[in-house]
């Protein structure tokens, strides 16, 4: 039993050293050449935050260390206003918990490391996949100089949100995708070290909450911040002269001029990223040609958990094998049947933080709300939880973290009425 995965990006190669561990040869296919010797793309999500889903998954290989050694841990958003003083909110109730923003490059090396090393392994980088028989798992490659055939048992296209897999699946009409563009792009900006230190405190994402746009900023090892600004589509075209560019981060980001002095080169040089929600369904033809990862159900970045959601479809595809004895006719539908209604779940979520991000963190109404919340996870241990706490912090299934939020807040909203007739009540007598 032979397995290709298409694709050597964060789920791929996560996923060739889980199947390794079990024994099954892989042959792992990527479309660029080897990025353990190449730089990193210019302007393309550098890095990522890292939370317990994504390290839960690299615990079970041995890698969280490894990962974690170069990781810079956020305990709260740092709340940037146009005017007046920044404000801190911690993430989880004790102030402690955080979540890591480490390397993108970093990370998906130190996954093919994992994955060359392992035996029974082979990577192919320069490898586009351009044609795939489902029925016989036949598929073709595009590589510098050739193009080449190969077969395999079963292939898992871990190609990301265009995904190529994908593509041969719809086209042969065995699978449907819908993608839910969102009307906004985004653009990488980097604020570079300041004197050789941070120039903002790395111990927090920072967010410029400015209703329509957006941006958030990470911190890299090499003490630089990467900035992200997500703006409507079309916008970014009209700051088409420098001065335009510097008027408006002046105008919008006045504390971020003067960190960054490549703002014009990078606005002017760096791309624009498109965001967006992919819907695929099934994801599997034939019990033998699967999809995971954004390839099944990319998602926009605004609660940073795609790699964590593509890094969990990793452990539960494994567990998946381990309960149909390694049968992948069993074991693709079965990961469908557990995973599908989790993945719709961090996708609607992901979309509502977004709104919460460059609305309403900044509204004292949030922040009192905040307040309440830790109060509860206070005095309710056990019992009431954060969303963000359940799906940062823990692997509860993003589907069940839905429903207990739900619950949580009808709950809550039972309890204010209460206290509202209450009141109501006490009023009236007192007023008799
Ligand atoms: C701006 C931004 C910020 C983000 N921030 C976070 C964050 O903070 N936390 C988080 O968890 N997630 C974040 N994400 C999401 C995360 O990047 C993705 O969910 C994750 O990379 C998905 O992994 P993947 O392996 O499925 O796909 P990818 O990482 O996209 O990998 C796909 C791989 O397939 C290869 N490939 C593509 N086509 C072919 C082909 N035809 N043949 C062969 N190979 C092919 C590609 O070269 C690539 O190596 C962010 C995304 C964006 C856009």
């Amino acid at each position: 039993m032979t397995v290709a995965i298409v694709g050597a990006g964060l789920a791929g190669s996560l996923l060739t050293c889980f199947l390794a561990r079990r024994g099954v040869p892989v042959t792992l296919y990527e479309r660029r050449p080897d990025p353990r010797e190449q730089q990193a793309e210019r302007g393309r999500s550098i890095n990522l935050a890292i939370s317990e889903r994504g390290l839960d998954a690299l615990r079970r290989i041995g890698l969280a260390d490894k990962v974690m050694a170069d990781a810079l841990p956020m305990k709260g958003r740092m709340i940037h206003p146009v005017e007046g003083p920044l404000d801190f909110q911690q993430y989880s109730v004790s102030g402690d918990r955080a979540i890591n923003s480490i390397s993108r490059g970093a990370l998906n090396n130190a996954l093919l490391d994992a994955a060359a090393a392992a035996p029974g392994v082979e990577i192919r980088f320069e490898h586009r996949l351009v044609g795939l028989d489902p029925k016989t798992a036949r598929m073709t490659f595009e590589t510098p100089d050739r193009t080449v055939e190969a077969e395999s048992d079963v292939v898992l296209g871990t190609d990301g949100a265009g995904s190529a897999v994908r593509g041969r699946l719809v086209a042969d009409h065995l699978v449907d995708e819908a993608v839910d563009f969102l009307d906004y792009g985004y653009k990488e900006l980097t604020i570079p070290p300041a004197a050789g230190a941070f120039a903002l405190d790395p111990g927090a994402l920072h967010i410029w909450p400015r209703g329509t746009s957006m941006m958030i900023a990470l911190p890299n090892p090499d003490r630089s911040f990467t900035c992200t600004l997500f703006w409507p589509n079309g916008s970014f075209p009209a700051l088409d002269t420098p001065a335009a560019i510097e008027d408006h981060f002046r105008t919008h980001y006045p504390d971020v001029v003067p960190l960054a002095p490549d703002l014009v080169d990078d606005y002017q040089q760096n791309p624009i990223g498109v965001l967006g929600t992919v819907h695929t369904a099934p994801w599997q033809a034939f019990g033998r040609v699967g999809l995971l990862g954004d390839a099944a159900h990319a998602i926009v970045p605004f609660y940073g958990q795609g790699a964590n959601c593509a890094f969990e479809d990793v452990v539960e595809l494994d567990r998946c094998l381990e309960d149909s004895d390694g049968e992948w006719a069993r074991a693709l539908p079965l990961f469908e049947l557990r995973r599908r209604e989790n993945t719709e779940a961090i996708a609607e979520m992901a979309l509502a933080n977004f709104v919460e991000m460059r609305d309403k963190v900044a509204s004292p109404v949030f922040r009192l709300g905040k307040r309440i919340e830790h109060a509860l996870e206070r005095a309710l241990p056990g019992h009431y939880a954060s969303r963000y706490e359940l799906v940062s912090f823990s692997t509860t299934p993003y589907a069940e973290v839905q429903q207990r939020v739900r619950r949580q807040h009808q709950a809550l909203a039972g309890v204010v009425l209460l206290a509202g007739l209450g009141l109501v009540g006490l009023t009236r007598r007192l007023l008799r």
